[in-house]
């Protein structure tokens, strides 16, 4: 067993009021990480609170299986039972994020808890003076693969495959096939030997592939199609392309959370396009939400530590800007020219 691993289970044996936290806007694999370390809690019989930050897409909810009345608590529906959990838990464990302000509200609450903290996480650079134990690589595809390694490594489960109970297997499953886009990025052999030993394990692919990625509404596929044909910007010179949308397009195409899920990865399946862009209006209009995409040795990361106010992976990154959606196309190509030639890398 790894040093870190040992540490963790050291921890586990004395924990007893256990808080999971995932990161701001969740996604596949915030939610993924969340649910599948308290399913594998609940098979060694540690009961934990699982917290968000915010609300997650809708298309993730059939993952959100805790016992009754134990479902994953949003800071966005339920403030003070979010931050009551993070005040009274003895051990929480941080997935798919790291360092506290990526959990934006609860950053505050999770600085001043006295409880032992545990990161598990892909990100680079890792705040590790904030956490008591760090697991963290970005040599995995996701955090809910490393988090698999991580309890494959545990006496308990001992890489027993079999052992991990049904619901993590799933949660875990579905955080690495949408963090790699099923498949198509940040794949390494470890990826493919989990999604093996997953499906060994009884996990069903096709039904996970179905309910999370074949799940959309009519408009938001015709949201799609207007934003590729009306709204994409082509800047060849810099072999990139970015897409806005605002808030008024998104009413009008009846615009859930998780819609824009995918849409920055279109621009890139053209061949001379090696970073992407979508900027999305926030609901109350208060910022502009970045999403960066890119091809090989492109790197993002650096670009929205830059200029987009966030950060993320070398090839997918995000962050946030503070000027109206209008504005946004223009202050694009002027930051990737500067970048291009040398600012900030
Ligand atoms: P997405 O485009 O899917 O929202 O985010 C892509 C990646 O960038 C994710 O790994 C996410 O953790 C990271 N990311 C997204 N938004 C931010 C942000 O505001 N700050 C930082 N540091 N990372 C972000
Ligand atoms: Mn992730």
């Amino acid at each position: 067993m790894r040093k870190s691993t040992s540490l963790l289970e050291k921890a586990l044996q004395k924990a007893e009021k256990v808080v999971l936290v995932g990161h701001f806007n969740p996604d596949g694999d915030s939610v993924g990480s969340v649910v599948g370390a308290y399913h594998y809690l609940a098979s060694r019989g540690i009961l934990s609170t699982m917290v968000l930050p915010g609300d997650y897409p809708k298309s993730l909810s059939f993952l959100d299986t805790g016992r009754k009345g134990e479902g994953i608590v949003s800071y966005q529906q339920k403030p003070e039972q979010a931050l009551r959990a993070i005040g009274s838990a003895d051990t929480i464990i941080c997935l798919d994020f790291n360092r506290f302000s990526r959990t934006e509200q609860l950053a505050g609450a999770l600085g001043e808890s006295k409880a032992f903290k545990i990161l598990i996480d892909h990100h680079i650079a890792p705040e590790e003076k904030e956490f008591d134990i760090v697991i963290s690589t970005i040599r995995t595809s996701s955090a809910c693969e490393l988090l698999f390694w991580t309890l494959m490594d545990l006496p308990d489960i001992a890489g027993k495959v079999e052992r991990l109970p049904m619901a993590c297997a799933n949660a875990l499953y579905v955080g690495m096939m949408t963090d790699t886009n099923n498949f198509s990025n940040s794949c390494l052999p470890s990826t493919f030997n989990m999604a093996s030993l997953l499906i060994r394990r009884g996990v069903n692919k096709d039904r996970l592939q179905e309910k999370v990625m074949h799940c959309y509404s009519v408009p938001r596929t015709k949201l799609m199609g207007y934003l590729l044909s009306e709204k994409m910007i082509y800047l060849s010179d810099m072999k990139a392309a970015c897409i806005t949308l605002s808030n008024s397009e998104k009413r009008k195409y009846h615009f859930k959370p998780g819609d824009s899920e995918g849409f920055v990865n279109q621009p890139l399946s053209i061949k001379s396009v090696r970073i992407s862009a979508l900027f999305t209006e926030n609901n109350d209009g208060q910022y502009v939400r970045v999403s960066l995409r890119s091809k090989g040795n492109m790197d993002v990361n650096r670009l929205a530590q830059r200029f987009f106010n966030g950060g993320g992976h070398k090839n997918a990154a995000g962050g946030r800007l503070f000027i109206p959606i209008e504005d946004v196309p223009q202050y694009f190509a002027e930051s990737l020219r500067k970048y291009l030639s040398g600012d900030g890398r």
